[in-house]
């Protein structure tokens, strides 16, 4: 256990705040003589740092999640079961997959972060979500340094959403996940801009590297590269509303994308709102609204979370006053 480290290189926001408290695992065993120090601390779970905002100091205990190592568990004609630690890169472990056409996840190449939070907001992309494929996964009650199984229904999986940010939020170390990938896939190339990408890459019948290397392509040519500057990707949820709020927005806007939500609902783009707003590439010091994605806040070196919070609650208000939509933050706040 190590005393104020700065958590600069443990969050890809970058942000340079200090934890009082500072430790990692990297098994179930050793996670175990942490467990006194968790109950009785404020205390964050981590993995990549990759869905997080620092907005002052951490005054708890802030542990990183080291357990690594990929199984596989079953195999079926059809169907192979892996299982990951929590700790592995998660794009290493989709490449891991992707390369031995274990079909699945490869519409979810390139996301940052580890494969232990992959489950907290079922990741999703380019049509994709892990609740498609998630088999099961360990985790450890704190109170009772129990490990305990959940399998899909026990997640209460949504739409950037599981039991473990709600119900169930805090009460968990996640320590491997487990999925069913396909020994013969069909790939899901449904998102329009993976059908281009692949058109442009001249792949008429692709397979599972080539939907990934897809991914990798669009991802690389508008989303920012932590490592170069500061962000946690979306920093907002896409807002669900009622068929009602769609028609007001398009008596002004009559192109405003929307996507089907279930009923009388329908999905809209956080990003386009915001985009028409005003705010894209909209820079004030050091932080400001990404250039080429609208839904991604950035830290352009020294801005604070302060600052980017306060950024995204003036973002909130205008979205507000000008579609009648409250955008909700999906990047957890601390
Ligand atoms: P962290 O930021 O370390 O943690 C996130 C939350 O999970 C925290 O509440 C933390 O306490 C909790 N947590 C982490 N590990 C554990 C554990 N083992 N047990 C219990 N709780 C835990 N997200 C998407 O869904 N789709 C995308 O396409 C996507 N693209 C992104 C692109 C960029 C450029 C960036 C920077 C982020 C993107 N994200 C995306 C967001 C982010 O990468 C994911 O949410 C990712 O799963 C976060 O992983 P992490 O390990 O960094 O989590
Ligand atoms: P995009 O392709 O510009 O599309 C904008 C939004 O419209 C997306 O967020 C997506 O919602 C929705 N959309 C587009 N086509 C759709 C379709 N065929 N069916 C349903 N919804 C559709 O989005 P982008 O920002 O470049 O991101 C591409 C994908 O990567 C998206 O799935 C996005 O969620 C994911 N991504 C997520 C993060 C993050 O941090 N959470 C960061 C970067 C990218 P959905 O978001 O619901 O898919």
């Amino acid at each position: 256990m190590q005393k104020g480290i700065s958590l600069k290189p443990y969050n890809t926001f970058g942000i340079d705040v200090k934890a009082a408290s500072f430790a990692s695992f990297d098994s179930i065993e050793e996670l175990s003589t942490l467990l006194p120090s968790i109950k009785t601390h404020e205390t964050l779970i981590s993995g990549g740092g990759s869905n997080m905002l620092f907005t002052k100091d951490f005054e708890g205990l802030f542990v990183r999640n080291c357990i690594k190592g990929i199984k596989e568990i079953e195999r079926t004609e059809t169907h192979v079961v892996i299982e990951a630690g929590a700790g592995e890169v998660w794009h290493d472990f989709v490449m891991y997959c992707v390369d031995r056409g274990y079909g699945g996840l490869e519409n979810l190449s390139l996301i940052p972060g580890c494969v232990g939070a992959s489950p907290m907001q079922n990741i999703g992309a380019y049509g994709v979500e892990i609740k498609d494929t998630f088999a099961y996964l360990d985790a450890v009650e704190i109170s009772t340094g129990e490990v305990k199984r959940f399998h899909l229904t026990d997640c209460a999986f949504g739409y950037r959403e599981s039991v473990f940010k709600r119900e169930l939020k805090n009460q968990y170390v996640i320590c491997n996940v487990a999925f069913t990938l396909s020994l013969h896939p069909t790939m899901n190339t449904s998102y329009g801009v993976i059908e281009a990408e692949l058109k442009q890459m001249g792949i008429t019948t692709p397979r599972i590297k080539d939907v990934s290397n897809a991914v990798i392509r669009i991802r690389q040519s508008k989303l920012p590269d932590p490592k170069q500057l500061g962000n946690a990707g979306s920093f907002f949820k896409n807002p669900v509303v009622a068929d009602e709020v769609l028609q007001s927005i398009q008596s002004t806007y009559e192109r405003v994308p929307s996507y089907p939500a279930g009923e009388d609902q329908v999905k809209l783009a956080a990003g386009w709102l915001i985009e028409q707003a005003g705010w894209k590439g909209k820079r004030f010091g050091n932080v400001g609204v990404h250039e080429l994605q609208a839904l991604v806040l950035v830290n352009y070196g020294g801005g604070t979370g302060k600052e980017i919070y306060e950024l995204s609650q003036r973002i909130i208000e205008d979205i507000q006053e000008k579609f009648g939509v409250r955008l909700e933050r999906e990047v957890n706040i601390y």
